[in-house]
This record gives structure tokens, C-alpha cells and sequence, in this order.
């Protein structure tokens, strides 16, 4: 089951560079810094001249295990300060013809076994910004997907969006034509810093259109906040937390400001004009999130991500990062299949124009590690805030006949001593400060067992490793 390390890939890193810094305040010092989960963990690029003849491969089976669909909606008014997602300014004559685009590619592939076998759990209008397209246009992309993806009866579908765009009679088309979950993006009700991030909603226009959503009892309303802005004082994010929890949402996701390169925030921070809050001073943040969420009952589906009541089940979330196939739809939208992870072309003209002539709609491909399997059911559980050793040590030993504990235990007990886990004879259980750093401490597992598996048990014999 080993497969040849890239010649580009990274020299061997031996297990204490995977290790958590030991300190009295594990919440702000445990990592240097906040990393992403790496995406690409174990891949390899498919060349490009083989794209066809793989995603025929890919289109011809059907899907096996949990299954999603994501379909992009890459139109934004303005770019927001911090984001690093902006691709294509939006201009209303657009949205028809995007439309057309996505309703032709999902009825132009539905009998084909990738999308025809097997139900979808869950469906994400993402972006970009969905709640852009007209009321019409977007009951239009929805029964669409109803009508052309095989949905489970109890299929999750979330429409993504800002609260500006979402006038009454386009949330009634919405819920109409099937969706059951919005998600805004709030980031903070404090007024001066909205404005600062480009939102054009006040307080009270956004609190009245939630509070308005959620009477009318038709989906999961949730939000999301972002801490760490710039100038946000602890005393307006816990205002912000206090806030979203009076509301009564069905769900909340409390996020990091991430200083992305090639964002308005950015270029505002090398400029000198805006200081985004210290990366030692966010646990601090969380810290105080996660306690009022606790305080107020609400349950923690994941580490960034709480719901209050029922209704709320962040399915789509829950399953991409747990490995479950997903279904590309759109320009720019991100996909998984059959072992590989792939993006659809980018260009909107380009997208139209490839469903239109039959073609594949492949604009990057790779082929996902041979043990992926093994890697999504750690960031699944590690999502979570636990993980069973037990069904791990079972994976690592059917993948490649290696004792877990062996080649993973001294990292597993260093991060207890640095105080971001705690253990039993099965469980691994995150604590609040490994929680806070759960992105670092999947993407260190990944990275040492991605490294362990792929090099084989030459290198786990390497004293440091067993350390
Ligand atoms: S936050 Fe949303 S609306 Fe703002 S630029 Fe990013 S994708 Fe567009």
C-alpha cells in the first residue's frame, strides 16, 4: 500500500518537529501560528492530458460511502476586507445566464452513474455569494438539483449568503423550491466594524431579517462571527457572541480572522494601516466564545461550530471533512470522486461553454493519497474534538501493518503534556486549547503519518521517531 514519495516533497522531518510547544498557557503558545488544513496532503497532479480519460473513469462508477454536492456561485458586489475568495465582480445580466449553465450540467449529467447512484446527504450553495442571483434564478438552480440529483429524503440544502441580498420574497422562493438551511455571513454586529469589512447592513436591518427568518420556521438559520478583526476589543466579540445567542439562532460558527495573502486586509495590514489582532492573543478569543456558547447550552457539533436546538445538523460540513465524496457543480467549485479531488474551470465563459459541447468540466485534477481513506477519518474525528485510537490503530495496521502506538504514540503523549488533549484506554478527547488548535494538530498528524506510510517502516524505525 506505500506509494513513492515526490521527488519534490519535502526532505523527512523527524517526529519532534510534529510536537506542541510546553507552556503554562497552551491556548496561546502551543503552535507558532494558526495554519490551514492542508488540502493536498499525499496528492499527486494528474497531467493534464489524461484529465478526460480519468474523469471518464471517475464519471463511470458509482459513488461509494457518504456523498455531498457543492455548486458555486463565484459572484461577489464588493471584496470584502479579509476574504480571500473574490473571483468574479457581479453585474445582475450574469446571473441568468450562470443559471442556465448550472441547470444544463446538472440535467446533462444525470443519468451518469457518478451523479445518477447513490444518495446525497447534503447540497451547499456556496460562493461567492448565492442570495446575489434573483429570486427566480435561484429557485430555478434548486429544483434543478432536486430534480436532477438522486436526494436523500432527509437531504440537508444550505443557501449561503449575505443578509443584504435576502429581501423577504427571495428567501420565500428559496424555501419553496427546497432549501432548508441559510447561513449568513455576519461576521460582527458592531457597527463600526462592519462598515470597516465592507458590510452594508446595520445592526438593526440584520438582526430584524434574522429574527424574520427564523418566524418563519422554514430552514436552519445559522451565522457565523469572526474574531480577531481589527480594533475588535474581547468586550465587543463577547458582545457579538451575547448577541447571536439571543437571537435564537439554530446554529453558530465562531472563526479566526485568517490574514490571507492578496486580500484588501492584506495589503491594509502591510500598508500599516490595519493591525489584525495578535495570532497569541486569538485563543483568548475562542476561549471566551466557547464558554458563553457552554454557558447558553448550546451543543458543540465541532470545534468552531455550535447548535441550539434540533433543527441544525451541519451535515454538509460535517461529511466533506470526513471524506465523503462531493459533487462539483459550477464555475471554481471544488469536488472529490473516486479517489481524486478535482476543480472545475474557474472562467465563467469557459464553464458555459465546455457543458454546453458535452466536455468534462476539469480544470485541475489530482489523485488523492492511497491512504485517504486513513487521512479523512482523522480530520473527521479530529473535527469533531476526538478521535478512538482504537479504530485508528485498527486502519493504520490494515493500511500498512503498522503499530499506531509505535509510530504515533510519543506524539499523541507530548500533546497531552502540552495540554491540548486528554486520553483514555480508547478516546482522545481535545481540550478547549486543542480545540483552538485543532486545524495544527490534524494537519501535524497528517503530515507525520502521510510521511510514516508513504516512506514505510524504513523510516518508523528511525530512533527519533520512536522517541
Ligand atoms: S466574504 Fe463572501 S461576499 Fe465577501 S468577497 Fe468573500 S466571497 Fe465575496
Amino acid at each position: 500500500m506505500k506509494h513513492a514519495r515526490q521527488a519534490a516533497s519535502p526532505a523527512w522531518r523527524p517526529i519532534e518537529a510534529f510536537y506542541a510547544r510546553e507552556s503554562a498557557n497552551p491556548l496561546a503558545d502551543a503552535f507558532a501560528g494558526r495554519r490551514p488544513v492542508h488540502p493536498f496532503v499525499g496528492m499527486t497532479p494528474v497531467p493534464q492530458h489524461d484529465w478526460s480519460r480519468v474523469w471518464e473513469g471517475m464519471a463511470a462508477g458509482p459513488r461509494r460511502g457518504k456523498s455531498v454536492a457543492y455548486l458555486h456561485v463565484p459572484f461577489c458586489e464588493n471584496h470584502c476586507l479579509f476574504c480571500g475568495f473574490h473571483q468574479n465582480s457581479w453585474r445582475e445580466p450574469l446571473g441568468g445566464g450562470y443559471v442556465d449553465a448550472l441547470v444544463e450540467h446538472l440535467e446533462r449529467d444525470q443519468d451518469l452513474p457518478y451523479q445518477a447512484e447513490g444518495p446525497i446527504q447534503a447540497v451547499y450553495f456556496g460562493g461567492g455569494t448565492p442570495t446575489l442571483l434573483s429570486a427566480q434564478d435561484l429557485a430555478r438552480a434548486v429544483t434543478a438539483v432536486r430534480e436532477h440529483l438522486p436526494l436523500a429524503p432527509d437531504c440537508e440544502i444550505t443557501l449561503e449568503g449575505r443578509a443584504q441580498d435576502l429581501d423577504p420574497a427571495k428567501a420565500q422562493a428559496a424555501f419553496d423550491s427546497g432549501v432548508n438551511r441559510v447561513s449568513i455571513g455576519v461576521q460582527t454586529f458592531d457597527e463600526g466594524l462592519r462598515r470597516r469589512l465592507g458590510r452594508k447592513t446595520s445592526r438593526e436591518a440584520l438582526i430584524s431579517l434574522l429574527e424574520d427568518l427564523l418566524v418563519a420556521d422554514r430552514a436552519a438559520i445559522v451565522i457565523d462571527l469572526i474574531y480577531g478583526l481589527p480594533n475588535q476589543s474581547l468586550a465587543v466579540w463577547e458582545s457579538d457572541v451575547r448577541t447571536a445567542i439571543a437571537i435564537g439562532l439554530d446554529g453558530l460558527d465562531l472563526y479566526a480572522l485568517k490574514l490571507m495573502p492578496q486580500t484588501p486586509l492584506a495589503a491594509a495590514a502591510s500598508a500599516g494601516k490595519l493591525t489584525p489582532a495578535p495570532v497569541e492573543t486569538l485563543g483568548a478569543f475562542y476561549a471566551r466564545g466557547a464558554e458563553l456558547m457552554a454557558r447558553a447550552r448550546w451543543d458543540a457539533l465541532s470545534s468552531n461550530h455550535w447548535r441550539n436546538g434540533t433543527r441544525e445538523r451541519n451535515l454538509y460540513n460535517l461529511e466533506v471533512k470526513g471524506g465523503a465524496s462531493c459533487l462539483a457543480f459550477g464555475a471554481g467549485a471544488g469536488g472529490f470522486l473516486a479517489g481524486y479531488s478535482y476543480r472545475t474551470p474557474a472562467d465563467v465563459a469557459e464553464h458555459a461553454e465546455r457543458v454546453h459541447q458535452g466536455k468534462p468540466l476539469i480544470g485541475a485534477l489530482m489523485r488523492q493519497s492511497p491512504q485517504h481513506r486513513l487521512l479523512n477519518f482523522i480530520k473527521g474525528s479530529l473535527e469533531r474534538g476526538r478521535l478512538d485510537r482504537l479504530a485508528l490503530a485498527e486502519r493504520v495496521e490494515a493500511a500498512a501493518g503498522l503499530d499506531l502506538e509505535r509510530i504515533a504514540g510519543p506524539l499523541f503523549a507530548q500533546w497531552e503534556r502540552a495540554g491540548l488533549l486528554t486520553s483514555d484506554d480508547r478516546w482522545l478527547d481535545l481540550t478547549l486549547a486543542g480545540r483552538f488548535w485543532q486545524v495544527a494538530l490534524t494537519q501535524n498528524l497528517l503530515e507525520w503519518l502521510d510521511q510514516i506510510l508513504c516512506d514505510g517502516p524504513a523510516h518508523a524505525d528511525r530512533p527519533a521517531a520512536l522517541a
